[in-house]
């Protein structure tokens, strides 16, 4: 039976969902670091929880089921999920990612991964002709946020695909914005998606994790083989508070997206808002490309306001939503890129995408909207 995704966050593909042994309906946390071994070259399925662990296992799968994917693995954080995916690249391999991207994705290309011999080549990854041109002999990868924290680009993952399925090259899509709620990569062609589980997927804002789903069997051996080896999976308690978050996924995503387009429509009539960036926006350049490829939106808005001093009295006054970095829980939070999540990337390379003084990136929370609008209202006047 193949389940809409409103059941599979409780239920994934409908595997083994209850523990058998005792009836449980919330999966037990197994808290344990190795398993006893019922006779000599026997194992119970687990052997110890570097490699496997039941907590982890469920998750896993409920994730599998979300994205459409073969496999999901989980590791302790988005960007361990990044380092190990990097493991599958021998030096002098060349990738060609989206140049606006997450910050923290940008500094391990450049800064670990490119020590390591790997060569990048950041381009508008919205025009597919920039892809083409970029294309060298020893390409293996091109990596695409869609829509891109923060600027909100959207990419067109059905015609990336087709030039990587042609030239055998691996296409890798960070779903964090939009989450498999929204969003389904692996459908329209990627090959590896990747998630931070700490955003929409857990929900809560209460704990980190990050996800590693690929579409076929040689992907889920190979990134299992380089888990076992460098030891950054998930643990069993972070493993259920993300099997936990995932259940009400589905209304999170519905409301945080419904109070993200009163917002959006709110901020651009504002006097001290210059530009707004959000792909639920019928003048968001990307709208139809999102809305052809993807479900819904989101909850993510980036704008520009008139002035340094307007946004940095917006981040101190704001008091129901917070300043602080990360994005996609229940909590609404605000943050100023060029200090947080973008601080790392070259001044002239972050002036130039328009990651400035003047820009801010919201993810909108559960809260009531009219209590979101009071508060911004006041912060903005
Ligand atoms: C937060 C984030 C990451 C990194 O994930 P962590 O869980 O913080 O390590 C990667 N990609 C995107 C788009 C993110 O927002």
């Amino acid at each position: 039976m193949q389940y809409h995704i409103n059941t599979k966050c409780l239920y994934g593909n409908n595997e083994k969902v209850i523990e058998e042994s005792t009836g449980a309906i919330s999966f037990p946390i197994f808290q344990t670091a190795t398993f006893a071994h019922p006779g000599v070259g026997q194992s119970t399925g687990y052997d110890y929880s570097r490699l496997q662990n039941p907590t982890r296992e469920q998750l896993e799968k409920v994730v599998a089921s979300l994205e459409s994917g073969y496999d999901a693995i989980g590791f302790s954080s988005g960007m361990a999920a990044t380092s190990a995916l990097m493991e599958l690249f021998e030096p002098g391999s060349h990738m060609i990612v989206s140049e606006d991207l997450y910050g923290g994705t940008i500094r391990i290309f450049n800064h670990i991964n490119s020590k390591n011999g790997i060569e990048f080549s950041f381009v508008d990854t919205t025009d597919i002709s920039k892809i083409e041109d970029a294309l060298r002999p020893n390409t293996k990868a091109i990596y695409i946020e869609t829509p891109t924290n923060p600027m909100m680009h959207v990419t067109d993952l059905k015609a990336v695909s087709n030039i990587t399925k042609e030239l055998g090259l691996l296409l890798i899509v960070d779903n964090t914005f939009l989450s498999p709620y929204f969003q389904n990569p692996i459908k329209l062609g990627a090959d590896i998606v990747l998630h931070s589980g700490t955003k929409f997927l857990g929900g809560h804002n209460d704990t980190i994790a990050g996800f590693l789903v690929v579409a076929n069997n040689e992907l889920s051996e190979k990134i299992r083989f380089i888990l076992k080896t460098t030891g950054a999976g998930l643990a069993p308690f972070d493993s259920w508070l993300i099997l936990r978050g995932i259940k009400t996924l589905s209304i999170r995503m519905e409301r945080q997206q419904e109070n993200a387009i009163g917002i959006a429509e709110w901020l651009n009539l504002h006097p001290k808002v210059v530009s707004l960036y959000y792909v639920g926006m019928p003048t968001h350049p990307g709208f139809e490309l999102n809305k052809k490829q993807a479900s819904g939106f989101g909850s993510m808005i980036s704008f520009h306001v008139n002035t340094k001093e307007t946004a940095v009295k917006l981040l101190e006054k704001v008091k129901t939503i917070q300043y602080a970095e990360s994005l996609g829980g229940v909590e609404s939070l605000i943050t100023y890129p060029m200090l947080q999540t973008h601080a790392d990337v070259p001044e002239e390379e972050r002036e130039a995408k328009g990651i400035n003084d003047c820009f801010l990136r919201l993810s909108v929370g559960i809260e009531h909207i009219q209590d979101l609008i009071n508060d911004l209202e006041q912060a903005l006047a």
